[in-house]
């Protein structure tokens, strides 16, 4: 995910707009700001890329998911089904509204098992977030009908697949919301920023109102302004937003060289016996940060990983051994280590995360291999890297029933 290797010219003019006024606020000092409103060209950019009505810039893709949740009337109490295999940004957004996650199993495609959500169902179930988890997508479709069937929000965390699409609509858009982040290490970069995308008038004005203070936003002095509902601070700054318009500048470069590196790869991979692929549900498109491999077993998963370590091949994650994504990394969520006393609703509601069976996620992310494709490596380093990625899974693969 290379935003951060392209970064040059383009976001240093962008930037400077924004310091020779010394305007670094997105509201407001209108004579002061020599005509640059960064954060508002970057959310109708964004908005028309996504082919979506509205787009909220925040300050993060995890206060994006706050505030998509929030605007979307999400409270104490309400449960919010997420997937195991995500980032912890999930579970933080959902219970910074005292609302309460409630973990099911991902299936093959790394994402969402559609029968899993359908099984955790409550009469207090609100809102269905599949993650769109290493530039591929959840079975929307299916998710979607869940949703219609029960009368549930549909939000798309898309943070880590801008740019992929399901049925010919960019992700993030399929859903009722959609959430972005442009942290530094994303395919495009405020350095830190978040976008929420809709089609709902409802939600856009509420998502508007609840990231500055509930302000209303209504005439041209913020004092003078009614704060319709409560609301909180979760504003991007001129600055993120100026060097975020650069890079959507970028996003179609990007994407297609990321492209063409990932299918170098994969077809040499799918030529690697005991190698398979992460599987995209039918319609989608993935956006090609990473490139998704199953390994016949844990062990040999585990193994495969090492060896590639010690190969001199960056950018190769196994996730079941990451706390950043996955379940069993997460103690601190297990245990409610928290510094204050949580909601009771939380407390009293959340299943408990050291018992819960999941053992169809340990089986795919056992196995699930993750490979970064960036954009900066030259022919020579692509073909150097095929190969090595070749020969070590080909010498950890050969000694199946040899031990
Ligand atoms: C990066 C990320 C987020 C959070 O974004 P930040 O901008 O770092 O707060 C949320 N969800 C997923 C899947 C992410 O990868």
């Amino acid at each position: 995910m290379p935003g951060f290797e392209v970064f040059g010219e383009e976001e240093r003019k962008q930037v400077n707009d924004v310091l020779e006024s010394g305007v670094l606020m997105r509201y407001g000092f209108d004579g002061m700001r020599n005509g640059h409103w960064k954060a508002k060209e970057f959310e109708t950019a964004f908005a028309k890329r996504m082919q979506s009505e509205y787009c909220q810039l925040v300050s993060s893709g995890t206060s994006a998911l706050t505030v998509a949740l929030a605007s979307a009337g999400i409270g104490a109490g309400d449960e919010v089904i997420i997937p195991t295999f995500t980032f912890v940004a999930s579970f933080e957004s959902i219970m910074q509204l005292g609302a309460v996650p409630v973990l099911v199993d991902i299936d093959d495609t790394l994402t969402l098992d559609p029968k899993a959500v359908e099984a955790a169902i409550t009469t207090k179930t609100r809102c269905v977030m599949p993650v769109h988890m290493c530039g591929s997508m959840a079975d929307l479709r299916a998710l979607k009908a869940i949703c219609d069937k029960h009368n549930l929000i549909l939000l798309e965390d898309a943070c880590q697949a801008i740019g992929g699409t399901f049925e010919g609509k960019p992700l993030g858009s399929y859903g009722d919301l959609g959430c972005f982040s442009f942290d530094y290490v994303k395919t495009i970069t405020c350095g830190e920023g978040g976008g929420i995308i809709t089609n709902k008038e409802q939600f856009a004005i509420n998502a508007d109102q609840y990231q500055d203070h509930g302000h209303d936003h209504i005439g041209r002095d913020r004092g003078a302004e009614t704060h319709p509902t409560l609301g909180y601070n979760f504003r991007i700054s001129e600055l993120n937003a100026a060097v975020g318009i650069a890079q959507l500048g970028k996003l179609e470069h990007i994407l297609g060289i990321q492209k063409k590196n990932y299918l170098h790869l994969r077809t040499a991979l799918s030529k690697v016996e005991g190698v398979t692929f992460r599987s995209v549900p039918k319609g989608g498109e993935e956006n090609y940060s990473f490139l998704n491999i199953f390994l016949p077993s844990q062990e040999l998963a585990e193994k495969a990983h090492k060896a590639l370590g010690e190969s001199g091949i960056d950018g190769c994650f196994y996730w079941f051994n990451n706390n950043w994504h996955y379940i069993r990394g997460w103690e601190h969520l297990r245990n409610l280590n928290s510094l204050g006393t949580l909601p009771s609703e939380i407390k009293n509601q959340i299943q408990d995360l050291n018992t819960t069976d999941f053992a169809s996620s340990d089986h795919w992310m056992g196995r699930t291999i993750s490979i970064l494709i960036k954009i900066g490596w030259s022919d020579k380093e692509l073909e150097v890297r095929k190969e090595k990625l070749t020969a070590t899974l080909r010498e950890v693969l050969s000694k199946i029933g040899t031990r």
